[in-house]
């Protein structure tokens, strides 16, 4: 590591250094067949492998049931918040449970193509809270509740799966995908964008209950067709070939660390070191209220803009680069992705210690 600095970005966001390394052996001339994973057919037999054994990895690390398909498209999660009411809404109004900014442009995308309920706003304490189920108003008639796992930009949380009454259940989980069990089969869908947790940009992963495609409206193009990409296996067009791939690297990674059981372990150890610092601070506020804290974002700020300048600058000049926090919430974001080591955790936290001791009597 004497190269490489620690990278908190929120997305697009580090790598697990093996799997650039593998990359980069392979960038050439993948398997010995001549050519890079750049330059083959999405149709070809090579490519093929790729994807095949990508999605198979994707089921296996998920336990995803074949209730279940997994669909490799493009568009970002920005994408899905209008594929999603366009596919399932059939007629009927959808519920949003609105806790930060993405699940705010989901529901205002939605209300394009049919009727929005939102199930609770979390506007007012600037999306510190996560609400508890009492809080939830789900309107029974909905055709899905549409919520977001971890908001990445306030860095709160969900720490349990809805209760819906039988309203279908679509979660953006863009930021914190295969970096804990999900019980796939509560789910209607689940997408994420790549570019937080597990690949390059360019890739969106939907897991879709295969029950809930073909009820899409009319006008829906067909790239935003989940029952054309099921029937095509996510190859209508061109897919994504070099993230699919580079996603391919990192589940098998995941996959030798011990699968998505280590990763939530890991989670819980680097975020658990920044909290510690946070809760022991006379310096730092911590942004989410206790109880709807992530651990894949943590922010938090000082209540001084300069100092919290301060505190950027300072932190990249040990090479720890990104903790700005996004312009919504000021302050600072420490990203906590799968790819970040503990070490890189404990730089982070040992800095905001000294930081503290220099800046507060
Ligand atoms: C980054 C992010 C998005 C937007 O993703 P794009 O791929 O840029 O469209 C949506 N939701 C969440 C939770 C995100 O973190």
């Amino acid at each position: 590591m004497v190269d490489r600095a620690y990278n908190f970005a929120a997305g697009p966001a580090c790598m697990p250094e093996p799997v650039l390394k593998k990359a980069q052996s392979e960038l050439m001339n993948w398997h010995g067949c001549g050519m890079s994973v750049m330059e083959m057919s999405h149709r070809g037999s090579q490519f093929a492998e790729i994807h095949t054994e990508a999605k198979a990895r994707f089921k296996r690390l998920l336990n995803i049931p074949d209730t279940h398909e997994v669909l490799f498209l493009q568009g970002g999660a920005t994408g899905q918040f209008a594929a999603i009411p366009l596919n399932l809404m059939d007629g009927k109004a959808a519920s949003y449970a609105v806790t930060g900014n993405f699940s705010g442009i989901a529901a205002k995308e939605a209300a394009k193509y049919g009727e929005v309920r939102i199930a609770y706003e979390g506007k007012e304490n600037n999306y510190s809270h996560i609400p508890t189920q009492g809080e939830l108003v789900i309107a029974p008639d909905s055709a899905y509740f549409h919520y977001c796992a971890n908001n990445t930009i306030f860095g709160t949380a969900w720490d349990y799966v809805p209760e819906t009454s039988g309203v279908p259940l679509v979660a953006d989980m863009s930021s914190e995908i295969m970096s804990r069990p999900v019980d796939v089969s509560r789910y209607a869908l689940i997408y994420a964008g790549a570019q937080k947790n597990i690949a390059p940009a360019g890739l969106t992963v939907v897991i879709i209950d295969k029950s809930f495609a073909g009820h899409e409206a009319a006008i829906t193009p067909q790239i935003m067709s989940y029952q054309k990409m099921i029937d095509k296996d996510s190859m209508l067009n061109t897919p994504p070939c070099w993230c699919i791939y580079m996603l391919g690297l990192v589940l098998e990674w995941v996959e030798e660390q011990g699968g998505v059981s280590e990763m939530d372990r890991r989670r819980r150890e680097r975020a658990g070191l920044l909290y510690d610092v946070l809760d022991n601070s006379r310096l730092y506020k911590a942004h989410a209220e206790p109880g709807s804290r992530s651990m894949m974002n943590v922010t938090f700020r000082t209540g001084d803009e300069a100092l919290d300048k301060e505190f950027c600058d300072g932190a990249a000049k040990r090479g720890l680069l990104n903790v700005k926090g996004h312009r919504l919430t000021g302050g600072m974001r420490v990203s906590l992705y799968n790819a970040m080591s503990l070490e890189g955790a404990k730089a982070v936290a040992e800095y905001m210690k000294d930081f503290e001791v220099e800046h507060h009597v």
